[in-house]
């Protein structure tokens, strides 16, 4: 047998509660990049050290607004009051070429990407949600973070208490521990995907 085969392009998306190390391993995983990380929309104000169109594109309201009116968006959510949309256009356009697509969202847009209507979209998911080890470690990682105010800390424990309990609904599930453990673990679920004998097409 001398086929040649090639690949579908997988989405990946990847879930957690703030604070459970998940910009730290998309930023670790990204240092190899075999995959498109597809960079969101907000109307979040950057923290220290974020750069535009490149953590986010970072956006006011209106011009936010603009961009969902005219169908821009894959899923979009409102996250600890600020809002967030995933491009359709980066997701699309990757995907159709083969290329893999990263993206880093709430558990509402992953839902929101599950339940879409797109055959093209459901066949390429492969979702992953980042279990923190406890509510009490995830305090710690966010003080200790210390980007956000007392009230901010405070709001995304009590989201991230809801988020966790959405971990079902994910094909994955990895119980965050080490960042080097959760890198690998990350990485073995991305070459499991890239194995399913569905997502092979033979060339003709
Ligand atoms: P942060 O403001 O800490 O960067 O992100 C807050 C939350 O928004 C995180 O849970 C992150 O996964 C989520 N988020 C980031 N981009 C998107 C997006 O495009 N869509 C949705 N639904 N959530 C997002």
């Amino acid at each position: 047998m001398n086929n040649h085969f090639k690949r579908t392009g997988i989405l990946f998306v990847l879930s957690a509660p703030s604070g459970a190390g998940k910009t730290t391993l998309c930023s670790a995983l990204r240092q190899k990049p075999d995959f498109v990380y597809a960079v969101s929309c907000t109307t979040r104000k950057p923290r220290p050290g974020e750069i535009d169109g490149e953590d986010y594109f970072f956006l006011l309201a209106e011009d936010f607004d603009r961009r969902l009116a005219t169908g821009d968006f894959l899923e979009h959510a409102e996250v600890h009051g600020n809002h967030y949309g995933t491009l359709k256009s980066t997701v699309n356009e990757n995907l159709e070429k083969g290329v893999d697509v990263l993206i880093d969202i709430d558990t509402k847009g992953a839902g929101a990407i599950r339940a879409c209507d797109s055959p093209f979209i459901c066949d390429a998911l492969a979702d992953v949600f980042i279990m923190p080890p406890s509510l009490d470690e995830l305090q710690h990682r966010l003080r200790k973070r210390g980007t956000e105010s007392e009230d901010q800390v405070a709001t995304r424990l009590r989201n991230a208490a809801v988020e966790m309990e959405g971990w079902r609904e994910y094909k994955y599930t990895i119980i965050s521990s080490s960042m080097e453990e959760d890198i690998e673990k990350f990485r073995a679920v991305m070459r499991a995907e890239r194995y399913l004998s569905r997502r092979l097409v033979i060339e003709s």
